[in-house]
């Protein structure tokens, strides 16, 4: 029943082929703010860039060991052709790694179409106006790309199918809320990667299909210290295993690949195009778009809501948005008398040992 959610993430690339072998067009998307609903009303398949677990080696000689080893990861995979099988990528404006690594892209892999938005970081009347023209923009770029027009209608399916994944998720987050969660941190980070690497009716019905037997589940995971990951992209889940294998619990997360990605909704009374612009202008905030007060209030919710007895950081090094957010939002959950622990990792975690003893430390002071 779960099981199916992790191999939806490690056959991604095998699955990918397949759809194109079924006459399917798949795009990549760097990031959780590229609105993945007009490249699903255009008709093509939309997959989270995750990068992969080999060792680093094509991208070091082009880029400097201090850009993120998630960029650096996605670009060695796309030099060595593991991503050959797409016909376009979208990259958005948010960080300097990932702008930088647009340019880089486009002249090395030669992705038939390389994209991009702009989500803004202001957040006032006039940039919210802005935001809606440059979806619309991509809209017509993507448009322009493919010879043909995204409809209105097309847009508001492709809504209603990402809204109603989206609150599926949530209702297995829900789940998590009670004193014996019937799924792991782990497991949960299958769930929702998975989520961003299969067209978005077949995970919803894998959803619906766990949420009917989830209460059959002989083998549950075990209780521990109640705890809230924050923290990036999480590709390898060694780190939460590891959390989770030392006395701790995961019960909620700020991951991109977690609650940032599926909490908000698009509001369906708006024309489609309005409607998916304003949720990715006024989504939980990643680090990205600077705006850690909004995103320490999620944080705050969900340590509630979850009954969260302590936050882990798990920073990607060299991440400077995510390591510029952290004081400010440590400090706060400090003076709000709430644990918290920092680990800065890697895209693949390795080696893991010197952790291991901070983690296990760390939880029995709360134990
Ligand atoms: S936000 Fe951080 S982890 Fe993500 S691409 Fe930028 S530097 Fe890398």
């Amino acid at each position: 029943m779960i099981k199916a959610f992790e191999d939806l993430v490690s056959n991604r690339h095998d699955n990918a082929i397949k759809w194109k072998n079924m006459g399917k067009s798949v795009f990549g998307y760097f990031c959780t703010y590229v609105p993945e609903e007009i490249i699903h009303a255009a008709g093509i398949i939309p997959v989270r860039m995750m990068g992969g677990s080999d060792d680093i080696t094509l991208a070091d000689v082009h880029l400097p060991s201090y850009v993120c080893s998630f960029a650096r990861s996605c670009y060695d995979q796309g030099l060595k052709g593991v991503y050959s099988y797409l016909d376009g990528v979208i990259f958005p404006c948010t960080c300097d790694t990932i702008i930088a690594l647009y340019s880089i892209w486009k002249a090395d892999i030669k992705t038939p179409y390389v994209g991009f938005v702009d989500p803004l970081c202001a957040k006032t009347e006039t940039a919210k106006k802005y935001f809606r023209e440059e979806v619309a923009r991509f809209k017509e770029s993507l448009e322009s790309f493919l010879g043909g027009e995204i409809s209105d209608t097309s847009l508001q399916k492709s809504i209603e199918i990402y809204n109603a994944n989206r609150r599926l998720l949530k209702e297995v987050y829900e789940l998590r809320r009670s004193s014996h969660p019937p799924i792991s941190g782990v497991e949960a980070l299958d769930i929702v990667k998975s989520s961003m690497l299969t067209p978005k009716e077949e995970h919803s019905r894998l959803l619906e299909n766990l949420l009917n037997k989830i209460s059959e589940r002989d083998d549950p995971p075990e209780s521990g210290v109640r705890i809230l990951v924050s923290g990036s992209v999480i590709y390898d889940p060694e780190i939460l295993r590891m959390i989770e294998n030392s006395g701790g619990l995961i019960v909620t997360d700020d991951l991109c690949t977690g609650t940032r990605y599926f909490w908000d909704l698009v509001n369906t009374n708006l024309p489609p195009l309005t409607g998916i612009a304003d949720r990715y202008y006024e989504r939980i905030p990643c680090p990205c778009n600077y705006s850690p007060e909004r995103r320490l209030e999620h944080i705050l919710s969900l340590i509630r809501d979850y009954n969260v007895e302590a936050v882990v950081f798990t920073l990607q090094k060299f991440c400077d948005p995510h390591l510029f957010d952290y004081p400010f939002i440590g400090e706060s959950l400090k003076e709000a008398e709430i644990s918290t622990l920092l680990l800065e990792t890697e895209h693949v975690s390795s080696p893991l040992g010197p952790l291991k003893t901070r983690i296990e430390a760390f939880l029995e002071t709360i134990q």
